[in-house]
């Protein structure tokens, strides 16, 4: 028996009709671009999410950059974002002319260490990007404080953590605006790119909207310099049925994380603060003997992954800043040490149980 790493396929045939009935609607009314079911979407997800608005973009990662932009981040600007992160967070920022500032982590947490962000704020300083990693809250109360007190905006990156809370209130509602992926994998995905952006403030929501459709909410009324980063009908449609699932998908992931939380006692398992409620996009292990672990798990072909293998200071891409090795101390030793393993809302207990064992074993 081999375990993947996540099963699509099963979510897919849980609920096939509805989402075959929702793309054939779609054809049927030759509507692939615009029309009602992306408003409808829009709605429903920031209700999800807890925000007055939601508007719909084609990938998470534009999601980042039109949240920036409509927050009038750019060139000459620093943004701090987590020295571990999915590569968007950061790219994002240059992309819209401004530059990453990284922040080490919380070694427990992995979401960036609200106690060294005041170190890396100048006179340029505009933003503060923390991301929700593996579905876990970054520490909000905390690094809202430091914003207030310094006159920063804060874009949730909530790409992996769609639900996720802290102390009941939903993360994307602690900062100014939130972005969200709906990538296949991720907790609500799409059957190609997708992407979100909630905020409550309605003039940033109507900057976004017009960004992502050539600066216009009225054809050929270009208000603003925009682009085309649509949502796209089908995707809408597809993400419109499965949301009203994704509680009942959250709950069997968290319950999943329990199952392995009891039965793997040889290595670190993830540490949720009280209050916190984790929605597990990453179930990530923690060990000096990861590459054992992992070639144990590769050779009895259990899905596994390494989110991430490098600290985004370390990659090729962002060489030019000339981080040295130990400028990120907490950061470089989780990415030598971490190990994303199976996990989906379907996986059943002998599939809990197959990689616990060969884990123990290891
Ligand atoms: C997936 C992801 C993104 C980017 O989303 P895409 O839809 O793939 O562009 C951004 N940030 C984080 C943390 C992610 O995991």
């Amino acid at each position: 028996m081999s375990v993947p790493y996540a099963d699509l396929k099963a979510q897919y045939l849980s609920i096939k009709e509805e989402i075959d009935t929702a793309i054939q609607d779609c054809i049927d009314n030759t509507a692939f671009i615009g029309g009602g079911v992306i408003k409808e979407f829009e709605d429903d997800f920031a209700k999800y999410a807890g925000a007055k608005y939601c508007v719909g973009c084609a990938n998470g990662t534009d999601a980042i950059e039109i949240a920036l932009k409509a927050l009038g981040v750019g060139p000459g600007d620093e943004v701090l974002v987590p020295a571990i992160t999915w590569i968007s967070t950061a790219g994002a920022v240059n992309n819209i002319g401004a530059e990453p500032v990284f922040v080490d982590i919380l070694e427990d947490e992995r979401t960036i260490d609200p106690s060294l962000i005041e170190a890396k704020i100048t006179d340029k300083t505009k933003a503060i990007i923390p991301v929700h990693l593996y579905g876990l809250p970054a520490r909000m109360n905390g690094i809202m404080e430091i914003a207030n007190r310094h006159g920063l905006k804060v874009i949730e990156d909530c790409a992996q953590a769609h639900g996720a809370e802290i102390a009941g209130k939903k993360i994307g509602s602690f900062g100014h605006i939130a972005t969200y992926s709906f990538y296949p994998g991720k907790n609500l995905g799409a059957y190609g790119d997708a992407g979100g952006i909630t905020t409550d403030d309605s003039d940033l929501a109507k900057t976004c909207k017009m960004i992502t459709n050539h600066g216009q909410i009225v054809k050929h009324d270009h208000q603003i310099i925009g682009r085309n980063s649509r949502l796209d009908t089908i995707q809408a449609a597809i993400l419109k049925a499965k949301l009203p699932y994704l509680p009942e998908w959250t709950e069997k992931r968290r319950t999943n994380a329990a199952k392995y939380m009891n039965k793997l006692a040889g290595v670190k398992v993830p540490v949720v603060p009280e209050g916190y409620k984790h929605v597990f996009h990453v179930f990530a292990i923690q060990s000096d003997r990861r590459d054992e672990i992992k070639k144990a798990l590769d050779a009895a072909n259990i899905g596994n992954a390494v989110h991430y293998p490098n600290p985004l200071p370390m990659v090729p891409s962002y060489a030019y800043k000339g981080h040295q090795t130990g400028e990120f101390p907490v950061a470089e030793k989780v990415c030598k040490e971490i190990l994303s393993i199976p996990m989906f809302a379907e996986m059943t207990l002998e599939q809990i149980e197959m990689v616990a064992t060969e884990i123990d074993e290891v």
